[in-house]
């Protein structure tokens, strides 16, 4: 990773960089934080002549070699300062919450308009919304494109930017026209590198952020924070990782919930956290259990699905949607939880 001693470099040093690292059969990936930029080494980056040449050169402050397989992603990585905003809130160090329906039904909208008005006046700072949805069954309901339409007007009616999930390029090249605000890669395809590196260069140099579910699959910590990876080795920083439980080993809960896994993913990585209980225990009444239970372990928000009038709804929405009114309390006591983790942390950082 290439640290210039400037915020970012000219045209014309990039262009020497890229010329030195071409004889190397190195490529280079300019990754644009708010602050500053960085630039990856992508290929065999170990030539110790390359280091030399790009290090000598008068406006490069460094090379760092971080010894981890994620390299951007690590805390080491100077990335680390990267700040991305949800609404308002910008994190790491705001609490953030997405809200909203699991599924669009473009057959009843005003349940749309109605749960994107709740989730904001309960305090949400990003409204969710499935427009094409993985379904297990491919008799369920499978979302519609038209979906999306809604979706925009709730953004355009509340002001709140907007979250939806794509399980392919097409999909995402639609959101990303539509200037949807965060792209949702599902647990489904959370191992599909190719829609991964995808969306990651399709976002390049955005502000769109990218919701990465934790797929119910994956096993070691590293095999999460590489998927984003992928991502922000395209270019793309504003990666948020998402929890959302792993195949189940006991009998109760939809998944295993593993919103116990934020205090590992914030020791390795930078980026934030926001847990989804919602897929993880998969029934209403045990999500604000589950909520809580992510804040107290550090999440930096929460995802969660909600909805004016669950049992009308589709998708998952009619067995673990929330309602405002939950939701609104919900939010006040995770707020309030999140502060006084913090402020336990910083006792246990002095
Ligand atoms: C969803 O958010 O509605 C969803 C399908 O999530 P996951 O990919 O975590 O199952
Ligand atoms: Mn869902």
């Amino acid at each position: 990773m290439i640290i210039p001693l400037a915020p970012r470099l000219s045209d014309a040093e990039l262009n020497e960089i890229i010329e030195i690292a071409a004889e190397f059969g190195v490529g280079i990936q300019p990754i644009h934080g708010a602050q500053r930029s960085i630039y990856a080494l992508m290929g065999d980056e170990t030539a110790q002549e390359l280091i030399s040449r790009i290090e000598g050169l008068p406006y490069i402050d460094r090379i760092d070699r971080i010894q981890v397989p994620y390299k951007l992603m690590a805390k080491e990585s100077s990335l680390a300062q990267h700040q991305i905003t949800v609404g308002k809130r910008v994190l790491p160090g705001d609490f953030a919450v997405i809200a909203g329906h699991c599924t669009i039904d473009p057959n009843n909208k005003n349940f749309f308009y109605e749960s994107a008005h709740a989730v904001k006046e309960a305090g949400a700072d990003m409204i969710r919304g499935g427009v094409w949805k993985p379904r297990t069954s491919p008799h369920s309901f499978q979302g519609d494109a038209k979906s999306l339409d809604i979706l925009l007007e709730a953004r355009a009616q509340t002001g709140l930017p907007i979250n939806t999930e794509v399980m392919d390029f097409e999909q995402a090249k639609i959101c990303v026209d539509a200037g949807v605000d965060s792209l949702q890669i599902g647990a489904r395809s959370a191992l599909n590198y190719r829609l991964l590196q995808e969306v990651g260069r399709l976002t390049k140099g955005t502000n769109t952020k990218v919701l990465l579910k934790r797929s119910m699959h994956m096993g070691p910590i590293s095999e999460f924070i590489l998927a984003g990876e992928y991502i922000v080795a395209q270019g793309n920083p504003n990666i948020l990782l998402c929890p959302r439980g792993t195949v189940p080993g006991m009998d109760g809960y939809r998944n295993h919930p593993d919103e116990c896994i934020t205090p590992l993913l914030k020791e390795k990585t930078w980026a934030p956290v926001i847990v989804d209980p919602s897929h993880s225990v998969g029934k209403a009444v045990y999500v604000p259990h589950a909520a809580l239970a992510a804040v107290a372990y550090g999440a930096d928000g929460l995802v969660i699905e909600t909805h004016c009038n669950p049992k009308k709804g589709v998708g998952d929405d009619p067995k673990q949607a929330i309602t405002p009114d939950v939701l609104k309390a919900l939010i006040s006591e995770a707020r309030d939880l999140f502060t006084r983790v913090k402020k336990i942390k910083a006792v246990q950082a002095a």
